[in-house]
């Protein structure tokens, strides 16, 4: 598949969040290649690409660099403080896309918030092992954590769901060498897999993040709002339609309760730390 890639120039970079745990949020790309099938992103991150598919485009921020130093030190002249909340890392892309090797501006974005002192929390989630190219930096930062999405221990559903994203195998190898690195990680199991994670899954799964040093673990519950689904359904229809069912059985107020209940019980047995101690659920408006 060949891939659109623009170079443009952000208007702001420092922008503040209303995604739960973080303050402000960097998106050093707009767009993502690795394609995921679930991607809420796919949704709100095209208004400039209405007619282009999800994981074929990526608008590359080439002055994020700059322009965080430039936000970091009006904010800094006006409130007079080092620590602007949480920073995370991404939301509509993922901030280690296959093209970050070659532009590198999660790398300089991070350089720009570590010589600044930054001195608040900064989260970066990833699909990527190119994030550990970055330890150098990582460990200049008093409160810095990486966190990988693991949404099943299998390669070939990695594969089959998150097209053109590193496989999870490398997701783990990057995990524990961050963990040896001395950062911290967490893990992001979201969205919760209908069929692919169930009650057979779930403790292997756990286990295996604990061996990778993980102590912090986020869940979500798949978000099949319309538009996703129309995307991921497409999909589905196309490789295998029967899972059309099992995503569909999945999207029931019983089926998210008794994956809670599993969760937290899962959890608590591992002494495993929750992120926001729940699992989150975008609730679809159009469902009461
Ligand atoms: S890596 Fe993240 S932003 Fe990129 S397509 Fe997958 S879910 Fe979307």
């Amino acid at each position: 598949m060949t891939s659109k890639i623009n170079t443009t120039k952000a208007k702001s970079i420092f922008i503040k969040s209303g995604l739960p745990g973080s303050d402000r949020v960097i998106n050093p790309y707009n767009g993502c290649l690795f394609g995921c099938m679930y991607c809420y992103a796919a949704q709100i991150a095209r208004w400039k690409h209405p007619n282009e598919e999800w994981g074929t485009y990526i608008d590359v921020k080439v002055n994020a660099p700059e322009l965080l130093k430039i936000e970091l030190e009006k904010l800094n002249k006006k409130l007079k403080t080092k620590n602007f909340g949480s920073v995370f890392f991404s939301s509509v892309t993922d901030p280690y896309v296959s093209i970050e090797a070659k532009y590198k501006l999660t790398r300089k974005c991070l350089e720009v918030l570590a010589d600044f002192g930054y001195e608040g929390t900064i989260t970066i989630q990833t699909k990527s092992p190119l994030a550990t190219r970055d330890i150098d930096i990582l460990k200049r930062f008093k409160k810095v954590s990486v966190g990988f999405t693991i949404t099943s221990l299998d390669d070939d559903v990695s594969r089959f769901l998150e097209v053109n994203a590193p496989s999870v195998s490398l997701r783990l190898k990057a995990l524990m060498e961050l963990h040896k690195e001395g950062i911290d990680t967490y893990a992001f199991v979201g969205p919760i897999l209908p069929y692919f994670l169930n009650k057979e899954r779930i403790n292997p799964l756990l286990d295996k993040l604990q061996a990778v040093g993980v102590k912090e673990v986020w869940f979500e519950h798949i978000n099949l709002s319309p538009k996703i689904k129309a995307r991921l359904y497409q999909y589905l229809k196309k490789e295998d339609p029967t899972l059309i069912s099992e995503f569909e059985k999945a999207d029931t107020e019983e089926y998210r309760s008794e994956l809670n209940k599993m969760i937290h019980t899962a959890m608590r047995e591992r002494g495993l730390k929750m992120g926001l101690g729940k699992v989150i659920y975008h609730k679809n408006p159009l469902k009461k």
